[in-house]
């Protein structure tokens, strides 16, 4: 029988977790962590797969049923693969999803699609190699190409994500956009976020939903507005004739707040009922105390109880924690 809804204390069903399996990355992109110097966390402090399986079955007994793996890069956590399917195994887990960078997939996606993986996010942020390597500060482009290959080769349904940033990929909008011409696939231009390990790039972000809206019109002036699926974050679009679809994230603006169905675990076992908060509960201490399923369970429903309403009001009660973090952590 299924678990019973869980709700917030605004009412908001929760019904989706995000998990960050690590803090590593073959990656080094610009709008999440410096080029340099980035501080890993010590091994002990991730959550080993058994915890990671514990929290989940724990979530979903609570009325969780779609789990995403994230990180860092999720693939190069050792032994992922087999914990995928642990996962897939847990009772009440209906949906599994994957975001990744794709340098390491393609290979991977035979058994991901044996897993019943339901879709899997993969970073995009520009077709021109010079530009990969600039922001990404690595000479990848064709892995990720690649993974994009499989995907489409074995019918994985693939969401593009794409973080527009001043001065580094506006002119890819178009080239981007494109890919949804002939391919079922979901082009999403997403707000850049200061969670980049150093703080707010910029004064005032000038890429902003509305901007990014108006160039894409520009380009596309038959764009029109398609019904957005229940619990997305991204404004979706059409454009007559293409195969796939554009959409928008306002991760900056916070626009989609009222509608948020989703909690995150950090790579160190934080639970964070917002992307903006500072992390409102340490499972991994709870988990490593010995904490009984009941104590567990216990805490996470204070944490639901207590939401804030919205990102802003996340942002407001950090205090001294100004968001800096890197995203790497947190899982996107
Ligand atoms: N490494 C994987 C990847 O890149 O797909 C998964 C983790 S990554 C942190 C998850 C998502 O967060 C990526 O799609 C990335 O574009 C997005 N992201 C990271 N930093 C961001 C930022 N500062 N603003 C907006 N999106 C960001
Ligand atoms: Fe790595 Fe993903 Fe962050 Fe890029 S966005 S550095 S791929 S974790």
């Amino acid at each position: 029988m299924p678990a019973a809804q869980l709700y917030d204390n605004h009412g908001r069903p929760l019904s989706y977790v995000r998990l960050a399996v690590t803090d590593r990355c073959n990656l080094r992109c610009f709008y999440c962590m410096p080029e340099e110097g980035i501080k890993y966390l010590p091994k002990n402090q991730l959550l080993t797969y058994e915890e990671m399986e514990r929290l989940v079955g724990l979530l979903a007994r609570l009325g969780i049923s779609k789990v995403r793996i994230t990180g860092g890069e999720p693939f190069v956590r050792r032994d992922l693969v087999p914990f995928l399917w642990r996962l897939r195994a847990l009772p009440g887990i209906e949906q599994l999803h994957l975001t990744t960078n794709g340098l390491l997939t393609a290979p991977l996606v035979p058994e991901l699609k044996q897993l019943g993986v339901g879709a899997v996010n993969l970073s995009l942020d520009t077709l021109d190699r010079e530009r990969f390597h600039r922001i990404t500060r690595r000479d990848d482009l064709p892995k990720v190409m690649a993974t994009l290959d499989a995907l489409l080769a074995h019918d994985i349904p693939v969401k593009l994500n794409a973080v527009v940033m001043e001065g580094q990929n506006t002119e890819d909008l178009g080239p981007l956009a494109e890919l949804a011409r002939h391919q079922p696939v979901e082009v999403r231009f997403i707000e850049e976020m200061p969670f980049n390990g150093e703080g707010s790039h910029y004064p005032v972000l000038t890429w902003t939903h509305r901007a990014i809206l108006a160039r894409l019109t520009e380009l596309y002036p038959g764009l029109h507005k398609v019904p957005d699926p229940a619990f997305s974050t991204a404004y979706h679009y059409q454009v007559p004739g293409f195969k796939g679809k554009l959409g928008i994230i306002a991760a900056y603006s916070r626009t989609f707040c009222g509608t948020c169905n989703r909690i995150r675990i950090t790579a160190q076992g934080t639970l964070k009922t917002c992307l903006y908060d500072h992390g409102v509960l340490d499972l991994r201490a709870l988990l490593r105390a010995n904490a009984s399923d009941e104590t567990l369970t216990a805490a996470l429903l204070r944490a639901f109880g207590s939401r804030p309403k919205d990102g802003h009001e996340a942002e407001r009660g950090r205090l001294a924690h100004p968001v800096q973090e890197s995203m790497s952590t947190i899982g996107g």
